[in-house]
């Protein structure tokens, strides 16, 4: 008996020639859908022999400056333009898009925490599957774009994972200098394996990831950001010609090294933070007060930094429970390395 095939298939052939739009097809019998599929919009432009890129948005459902990018990239592009293939997602976990949510609602799963999936799995682990084992072995390269969804708040920058396999750790920093934002994070040894970025890694395609601020909405500069970083990639594969441009000859590079400098809440309460995304931060700073808000009686507490670093993201919500995340803590690495 040999691997088992995904049953998720398109509904349009991505080898065909032009512009077309169409869907991947999830069947998943639940009441919604009993007998029929779950989609999820693609937009698949080809032309000529270049290069193959797949842009993905919405892998959380509740991030949409990458969606909005993605959107806004199949409007301007003309097939006509094209040498290569661009195959865009603009939704990929499309359940949680329609509903606003992190996880996808069909199954609670994290599309980010499932690869390399199950192709007999629940919807979103046969999504990992086909993407991992099917789609992504025919393209060049991959965009994942996120934010900081309604939890939290990340500072602006592409993710290189930093592979065993030097050659495509150099093609995964060449993505994120030509991507152009200016701080590039570093994919190390505390990266989820079960990631799509691992995933590629383990299909040795190059990708990177971005994070594009947060919040739950649209931030205009955040989509302006990854709209100009998607044609930037266009031009530096060579799909497209003419680079929108975003100031970008110099890089910093950065990395959780440490994940205990980061900051998780210490019990139920409110988060009152007095520092931004992007600030940096030393030893013994005061990343915000912790208010007891259901026991006022209780004296409220300063939480304060034991590592100093830089703040990747941090909470966006005011109530928080005990180990959420409230400062996510990395730090800036040394050029060259
Ligand atoms: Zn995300």
């Amino acid at each position: 008996m040999g691997k088992v095939r995904s049953r998720i298939r398109s509904s349009i052939d991505l080898e065909q020639m032009g512009h077309q739009v169409g869907e991947l097809m999830i069947p998943w019998s639940d009441n919604a859908v009993p007998l029929g599929y779950h989609p999820i919009p693609i937009i698949n432009i080809k032309n000529g022999t270049g290069k193959k890129l797949l842009i993905v948005g919405g892998n959380h459902g509740d991030e949409f400056e990458g969606p909005s990018a993605i959107m806004r990239v199949s409007q301007r592009i003309s097939v006509s333009g094209i040498n290569g293939q661009i195959l865009l997602i603009p939704g990929l976990s499309f359940d949680a898009i329609t509903q606003s949510r992190r996880t996808n609602p069909l199954d609670n799963k994290n599309m980010n925490r499932v690869f390399p999936g199950n192709p007999n799995g629940s919807p979103t682990e046969m999504l990992a599957s086909y993407l991992e084992n099917e789609l992504m072995q025919n393209f060049d390269a991959i965009i994942d774009l996120h934010s900081g969804g309604k939890a939290s708040f990340f500072m602006p920058c592409s993710l290189a994972y930093k592979s065993q396999n030097g050659k495509l750790f150099q093609k995964n920093l060449e993505l994120a200098k030509a991507f152009g934002i200016s701080t590039i994070w570093l994919l190390g040894k505390n990266n989820d394996n079960r990631s799509l970025n691992s995933a590629a890694d383990r299909a040795n395609i190059p990708m990177i990831a971005a994070e594009l601020g947060g919040g739950g909405g649209v931030d205009p500069d955040m989509t302006n950001m990854a709209e100009i970083g998607i044609f930037n990639i266009l031009n530096h594969l060579k799909i497209y010609k003419g680079s929108d441009t975003l100031a970008g000859s110099k890089f910093e590079k950065i990395e959780i090294s440490n994940p205990n400098a980061s900051i998780y809440s210490p019990a139920f309460g409110l988060f009152d933070r007095i520092v931004k995304a992007g600030d940096i931060i030393s030893k013994g700073q005061t990343a915000g007060w912790f208010h007891y808000i259901t026991e006022p009686e209780r004296a409220s507490i300063k939480l304060k930094f034991e590592h100093s670093g830089i703040i990747l993201a941090h909470s966006n919500r005011g109530i928080v429970k005990k180990g959420e995340m409230l400062a996510l803590v990395a730090n800036k690495l040394c050029l060259g390395t």
